[in-house]
């Protein structure tokens, strides 16, 4: 289990002021180094230097995907589902989406996602994933980052990731949720517990299966390791995409079970079905 720090290292200067990581080694802010640093950076990894949705070279300050782009990715407005984040259709006067008035007993409390799985958010989600574009979970996560800041929770005291099996682990190279968790995780202080929830074992892909079947593949496939870091707590569940909520529901039973007190999850994404 790995308890990340959530903020950067911290170097004292010689004058006793601090200086984190980031800021030291190479002066980056002259013009000569900054246009050097891209030009490795392009011959190193081609395509780093493009926005990997309209192909336009990227700015200094942009990573993976341009601003243009990210700005055509329009952010779920009212009205949506109280308990799961799915948008309604206008005329619901229920609040909850089927899913969730079918499936009350939810172990989150809410779940709350940023756009929906279509269009470019749906394209840079697949090249993030698939395609090994990890530059883009910065602007990603800033994406969820903007939807936890508009919610009423209670300050989580730890985040934690959707777990992948070892198998699809070293498939992949890295578990995008992590990435998206730790992206989250330094810019509001809280950290991220590792590898307490663990997955006991792979999973079939949930992209082909039905609700039931979805609640079936993952049931019992989550453990923790030590609820001594959980009984109590308040938590963020970190995913990328919410479809059924089958996984984040399963993750939530086992924290629950552990003695967490509260369990809210935040995606990038809400899948089809709303
Ligand atoms: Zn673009
Ligand atoms: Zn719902």
């Amino acid at each position: 289990m790995e308890l990340q720090k959530a903020h950067p290292r911290q170097h004292k200067e010689k004058d006793g002021g601090i200086q984190t990581v980031s800021q030291i080694n190479i002066n980056k802010d002259k013009p000569f180094f900054r246009q050097l640093t891209r030009k490795l950076e392009h011959l190193i990894f081609p395509g780093e230097g493009i926005c990997v949705i309209c192909k336009k070279s990227l700015k200094d300050i942009e990573k993976g995907i341009c601003s243009d782009c990210i700005s055509q990715i329009p952010p779920i407005t009212e009205p949506y589902c109280t308990k799961c984040g799915k948008p309604l259709l206008g005329n619901n006067r229920n609040k909850l989406c089927s899913d969730c008035l079918l499936m009350p007993n939810r172990y989150f409390l809410q779940n709350r996602s940023y756009g929906k799985y279509e269009d470019i958010l749906k394209k840079a989600i697949i090249l993030y994933k698939y395609k090994n574009k990890k530059s883009l979970s910065d602007p990603l996560g800033s994406l969820m980052l903007s939807t936890f800041k508009k919610q009423n929770w209670q300050p989580p005291e730890y985040i934690i990731p959707v777990p992948l099996s070892r198998k699809r682990l070293r498939g992949r190279g890295f578990n995008q949720a992590e990435l998206l968790a730790s992206v989250i995780s330094k810019k509001i202080g809280i950290p991220v517990l590792n590898k307490n929830l663990l997955r006991t074992r792979a999973t079939e892909h949930q992209t082909k299966l039905g609700k039931i079947q979805r609640q079936e593949n993952v049931k019992g496939a989550f453990k923790i390791i030590d609820s001594s870091m959980i009984r109590g707590k308040t938590l963020l569940l970190i995913d990328d995409v919410y479809t059924t909520g089958a996984t984040l529901n399963e993750c939530s039973k086992v924290l629950k079970e552990a003695g967490a007190s509260r369990i809210y999850s935040l995606t990038l994404a809400v899948g089809r079905g709303f």
